[in-house]
């Protein structure tokens, strides 16, 4: 391919300002910019809609772009075909011929790239190997199982030791059991490989489990690229926040001098470098529910009693509970909270219509 005469490992891929319309409508992809390192695996996560599997068909040449450039090992393949462009994709549906065995899956890539028999049986034998289907590989694929055949269509893909793997939510078909620990054999696989990947999801913990660095997508760009832990942690955007899971929105009074917030009566440490504003502006401060605290109201005497201790660990706002959803491991306790939603997760020992007090612990993001 026209790949090959590059000195393979240096330059990723660069997508440039990449921008797509389908048909007079809104833009697919609006100034897309995205630089993946060699052997890297980026993720990019977004609402349906946003652009993502847009992205990574553009990146395969599936779709011609409008305008910008994308490059692969420092080559512009902006007009490269997509059988020259040295990738390998897994979509959704598991795309497998299901009248071929296994092992005549993984071999028909590399017959059609022209390699020997000898070579092919090797290969195919190696990569089911790598993705622990070498005891099914003459069982047809039409009576394997959802993970199984994604397995298959994993091993067909790396067979060919693509520049490029794409994977467009590869996951989303498979139960909760499977999707968790076949995302884990994904990411080993790719590691163990060193293939450059894009990996397209919309599901957050998905995304944080797999990724180098994880891409949330907003309106046909990257908002914010960053390691899972550096996302989570300072997202810098309040569409980045919401979207990673600060989703309660309580109003604050900033103290910008000492980096911190009142809120729900409370001194509340902010993250650094999120404040911007003067003392007494006010502010919204966005909140992971698992970090704020439900206490029954029992538990306080009285309001008169709370709002006197209003700079203390017991002060808290008032609300009432709207709707309890018991999750297993987690009860999700929505509650009304003078006209603003909050949610919490803790053991069910609130109730429907009962009032409660909520608490800010620790530090979250301030907008406003
Ligand atoms: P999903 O997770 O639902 O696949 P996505 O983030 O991958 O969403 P894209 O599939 O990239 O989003 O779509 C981005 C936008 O482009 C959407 O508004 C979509 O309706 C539009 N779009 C995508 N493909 C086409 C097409 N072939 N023809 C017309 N519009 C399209």
């Amino acid at each position: 391919s026209v790949l090959n005469d590059s000195n393979s490992t240096g330059g990723g891929v660069q997508l440039r300002n990449v921008c797509k319309t389908f048909g007079g409508k809104a833009k697919a992809l609006d100034g897309f910019n995205l630089d993946i390192k060699p052997g890297e695996m980026v993720v990019l996560l977004g609402r349906s809609g946003c652009g993502k599997t847009t992205a990574l068909r553009a990146l395969a040449g599936l779709e011609d772009i409008d305008s910008g450039q994308i490059l692969v090992g420092g080559h512009d393949v902006t007009s490269v075909p997509v059988n020259k462009r040295d990738m390998a994709m897994v979509f959704q549906a598991y795309s497998l011929f299901p009248h071929m065995t296994a092992l005549q899956n993984v071999e028909f890539g590399l017959e059609i790239r022209g390699i020997s028999k000898k070579e092919r049986r090797s290969k195919a034998g190696e990569m089911l190997e790598l993705v622990g289907l070498s005891d099914q590989s003459n069982k047809y694929t039409s009576q394997m199982s959802g993970g199984q055949q994604q397995r298959v269509a994993l091993a067909r893909s790396l067979a060919i030791s693509p520049r490029v793997l794409l994977l467009d939510e590869p996951l989303s078909a498979l139960d909760a059991k499977v999707r968790v620990s076949l995302r884990e054999e994904i990411r080993r696989i790719q590691l163990e490989t060193g293939t450059t990947t894009l990996f397209v999801t919309h599901d957050q913990e998905e995304a944080l489990a797999v990724a180098d660095r994880i891409g949330v997508m907003n309106d046909g760009r990257i908002e914010q690229i960053d390691a899972p832990r550096n996302l989570y942690q300072r997202p810098k955007t309040e569409f980045v926040a919401t979207f990673i899971g600060l989703t309660n929105r309580l109003p604050g009074i900033l103290q910008a001098n000492a980096g911190e917030a009142l809120v729900l009566g409370q001194r509340v440490p902010l993250v650094p470098g999120s404040v911007s504003g003067s003392d007494g502006d006010s502010v919204t401060v966005l909140a992971r529910p698992e970090t704020l605290g439900v206490s029954l109201m029992q538990e306080v005497e009285s309001v008169g009693q709370l709002q006197g201790k209003r700079d203390d660990s017991s002060a808290g706002a008032l609300a009432t509970v709207v709707a309890i959803h018991f999750l297993g491991a987690i009860v999700r306790v929505e509650a009304r909270m003078q006209g603003n939603e909050s949610g919490r997760r803790r053991p069910d020992d609130v109730g429907q219509d009962q009032t409660i007090t909520i608490q800010v612990p620790s530090g979250d993001l301030p907008r406003g």
